[in-house]
């Protein structure tokens, strides 16, 4: 197979992490016998080194040309915030991407493994039958897209106001595509809503029940959002696909993002209608641990398996990515952001690096 891929390391960890999924890729290129053309541009502050701008047209252009798209991550310090490099720095990159390509979906698997139980904000018996979930947002409809207003009223009340639209469409294309995840797994999608409130969400609720009679196989669960949000954390075993919202699956899915214990480990997808797909780990640039070589690298190479999955069709490989990932943790390599001293198993502390050279191994053999 030959394919092209636009790759975007970022700022801070982001060209860290890139280089060591990098070098899973050509492993697995070697191992299968397929081209990938690596396109590198340059987005985030390290774009508005060169260019002035956070996404230059000619980062435009690659990832336009290419077949999908492997993001670091962008963003400086929090407290740099002000300084133009970092203005609005996250808003640019990633939203100009989502607008261009048109994202409709995000695909934000979660897992807990058994190995990394010691490092996750919840309780043994809380996570004792496994987690792992597919949380599925829809990307262009709610208020994010809507008209936002600040004005004053007749009585010199400033008043500001978003407002939330949804397409029966754009329900029915994010919905069909949590149905069709659904079927490769557990076969149940929970749609998550307020319909007892909002009018968005009632038409959320009705077009999704309509879709599901066009799945028959797969289990349909409908849940307020107020509810999921305490279920994330009472009894996350439950879930399999919960398919959601804009909004509330922003809050959710970074709800979710925190449960396995670090940001360093899962990864995210967002796609649209035609299949394709920009690929990336849910943290940031993680500036406090920047060019130390600590950063963990899997979330980067998770989301390069996703693109293999996703983008290629590239089940096999995928797997044994993810397969080499686990086999690196369940023989005790952590980097910082998952090294518990408590753990009864025996765990040797590694780098950046260290962490992808025990995954490399396990996918040459
Ligand atoms: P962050 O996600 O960068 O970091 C939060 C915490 O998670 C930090 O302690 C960090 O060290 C840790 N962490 C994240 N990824 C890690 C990894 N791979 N290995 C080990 N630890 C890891 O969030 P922040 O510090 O609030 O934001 C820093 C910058 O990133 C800001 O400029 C923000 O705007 C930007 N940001 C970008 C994205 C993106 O590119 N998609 C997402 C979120 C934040």
């Amino acid at each position: 197979m030959k394919k092209h891929i636009a790759v975007l390391p970022g700022d801070g960890i982001g060209p860290e992490v890139m280089t060591q999924a990098l070098r899973v890729l050509e492993t697995i290129a070697y191992k299968f016998n397929h081209e990938f053309i690596v396109n590198r541009a340059l987005v985030g502050g390290a774009a508005y080194d060169e260019y002035k701008s956070h996404f230059p047209e000619e980062t435009k252009r690659i990832c336009e040309h290419c077949d999908a798209i492997l993001f670091g991550s962008v963003g400086g310090p929090v407290s740099d915030q002000h300084l133009d490099k970092w203005k609005n720095c996250e808003a640019n990159s990633i939203l100009s991407l989502r607008k261009l390509f048109k994202f409709s979906a995000n695909l934000r698997p979660v897992r807990i493994l058994p190995e990394l139980q010691g490092v996750s904000p919840l309780k043994a018996q809380t996570i004792k039958t496994g987690v792992d979930m597919i949380i599925v947002r829809e990307l262009l409809g709610d208020s994010y897209f809507g008209e936002h207003k600040q004005f004053t009223d007749n009585r010199n009340m400033r008043i500001a106001s978003d407002l939330s639209v949804y397409s029966e469409d754009q329900i029915a294309n994010v919905a069909h595509t949590a149905f069709r995840l659904a079927r490769a797994r557990q076969k149940k999608v929970t749609s998550v809503d307020k319909a007892n409130v909002l009018s968005t969400s009632k038409l959320w609720r009705t077009v999704v029940k309509e879709i599901g009679q066009e799945h028959p196989d797969i289990q349909l669960e409908e849940m307020l959002v107020d509810n999921c949000a305490m279920q994330l954390v009472i009894n996350p075993s439950q879930f399999d696909i919960i398919l959601t919202t804009n909004m509330f699956g922003d809050i959710l899915s970074d709800t979710a993002a925190v449960l396995p214990g670090s940001l360093g480990l899962l990864a995210s997808a967002s796609l649209n209608d035609k299949g394709f797909g920009l690929f990336e780990p849910p943290g940031g640039s993680a500036p406090d641990i920047a060019g130390k070589g600590i950063a963990n690298p899997i979330a980067q190479i998770n989301s390069l398996a996703m693109l293999l999955r996703l983008s290629f069709d590239l089940e096999k490989e995928a797997k044994l990515i993810e397969n080499a990932i686990e086999g690196a943790l369940k023989d005790g390599y952590r980097t910082q952001d998952i090294y518990h001293q408590s753990e009864s198993t025996q765990t040797q502390l590694v780098g950046t690096k260290e962490m992808a050279d025990q995954i490399l191994k396990r996918i040459s053999v």
